[in-house]
C-alpha cells in the first residue's frame, strides 16, 4: 500500500510541474470571470463546541462558471496565485466579507467575526495593508472582528517581512489564525516570534477520530500547547458527533465542519444565524 501511495505522489507532482491543457483555458476564462462577477463567497460557520452557537464564519471562494458549473478553489486558487490574479480576487473577497459580516451582525443582533483566507502572494504584496485598511474603512468593521488565515508556509518564506506585517495587523487588532496547523514543515518557534491568536487544526488530524490514537495524541498536544500559549483552537473538518464529543472532552472550544454547517451562500447563512437566535 505504501508503494502505491508513493507512485501516486510522483504522478501528482509531475502533473503539477506542467499545467494540463484544460488549466490553460481555465486560466483564460478566469479573467473574464472576474469581469462577469462569476466569483462568489460561501460562508462556513465556526461554532462553539459545547453550545454550537455560531461565533463566526470562514469565507470560502467559489467560481460559478456558466458551463463548467462550480469550479472548486483547489483548481483556481493555485492558478490565481501563479498569475497574480489572487491579489485582485483576494482584495475583493476581503472587502465583500467585511461588508457581509456587518449584515450578519445586524440580523443576529450580536457580535460575530469573519475569517478570511490570505494566500502567500497576497500576504507578500506591497499593497496588502492598504487593501486591509480599505476593507475595514469601507465596511465600518472593527479590526477585532476580522481573522486572517495564513499558513505556516506563508510565514516562513520571509519571516522578517512577515513579522512586520503581522505587527501592523495587530495594531489594527485583526487576529491571525494559522491554517492547516501541523501540516507545514516549519518549527514551532514561530509561535513565540509572531503575534498569533488561533490555531486551526487540519482535517487530516480530525478525520479518523476517535479511533486513531496517534491523531488523538496530536490533537491533545495541540490543545495543550494552545492552552499554555493562550491561543484558541478551531478543529477543522468535523463531520461526526463522535468527533465533536471527543474534541469537547479534550477542551477544544471551537469546531468547523459539515456536522455543524457546510459552506453556504450568504442568504442561507443569514437564515442559520436567525434560527440560532432562538436555540
Ligand atoms: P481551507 O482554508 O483549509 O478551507 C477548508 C476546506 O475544507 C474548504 O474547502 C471547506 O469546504 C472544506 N471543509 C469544511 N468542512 C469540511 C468537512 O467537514 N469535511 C470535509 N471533507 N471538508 C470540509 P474548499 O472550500 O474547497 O476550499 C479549499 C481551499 O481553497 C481552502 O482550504 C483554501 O486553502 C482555499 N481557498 C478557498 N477560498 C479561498 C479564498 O478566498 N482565498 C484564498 N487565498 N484561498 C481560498
Ligand atoms: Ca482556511
Ligand atoms: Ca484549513
Ligand atoms: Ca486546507
Amino acid at each position: 500500500a505504501k508503494e502505491t501511495g508513493k507512485a501516486r505522489c510522483i504522478v501528482y507532482s509531475a502533473r503539477q510541474s506542467g499545467p494540463p491543457e484544460h488549466d490553460i483555458s481555465l486560466e483564460a476564462a478566469m479573467f473574464g470571470a472576474v469581469r462577469e462577477g462569476e466569483f462568489l463567497l460561501y460562508y462556513q460557520p465556526i461554532v462553539d463546541t459545547r453550545t454550537r452557537q455560531i461565533q463566526g464564519f470562514e469565507t470560502l471562494m467559489r467560481w460559478k462558471h456558466p458551463t463548467l458549473g462550480m469550479v472548486p478553489p483547489v483548481r483556481f486558487i493555485p492558478i490565481a496565485e501563479t498569475n497574480g490574479l489572487i491579489n485582485l480576487l483576494g482584495a475583493w473577497a476581503l472587502k465583500a466579507a467585511c461588508v457581509q459580516l456587518k449584515q450578519f451582525q445586524e440580523a443576529a443582533k450580536r457580535q460575530l467575526y469573519i475569517s478570511v483566507n490570505i494566500s502567500p502572494r497576497q500576504f507578500r504584496n506591497d499593497k496588502f495593508l492598504d487593501v486591509l485598511d480599505d476593507a475595514l474603512a469601507f465596511s465600518g468593521l472593527g479590526g477585532d472582528q476580522l481573522v486572517l488565515e495564513i499558513t505556516e508556509g506563508t510565514l516562513m518564506v520571509d519571516p522578517v517581512h512577515a513579522e512586520a506585517i503581522l505587527t501592523r495587523m495587530a495594531e489594527r487588532r485583526a487576529r491571525i489564525a494559522i491554517d492547516d496547523f501541523g501540516t507545514g514543515y516549519s518549527s514551532l518557534a514561530y509561535l513565540k516570534r509572531f503575534p498569533i491568536s488561533v490555531l486551526k487544526v487540519d482535517r487530516a488530524f480530525i478525520k479518523d477520530l476517535p479511533d486513531a490514537p496517534k491523531d488523538g495524541a496530536i490533537c491533545n498536544a495541540v490543545l495543550d500547547l494552545a492552552k499554555h500559549l493562550g491561543l484558541s483552537v478551531v478543529a477543522e473538518g468535523v463531520e461526526t458527533e463522535d468527533q465533536l464529543r471527543y474534541l469537547d472532552e479534550r477542551g477544544c472550544q471551537y469546531v468547523q465542519g459539515y456536522l455543524t454547517g457546510k459552506p453556504m451562500p450568504a442568504h442561507v447563512a443569514m437564515a442559520a444565524l436567525t434560527e440560532d437566535m432562538y436555540t
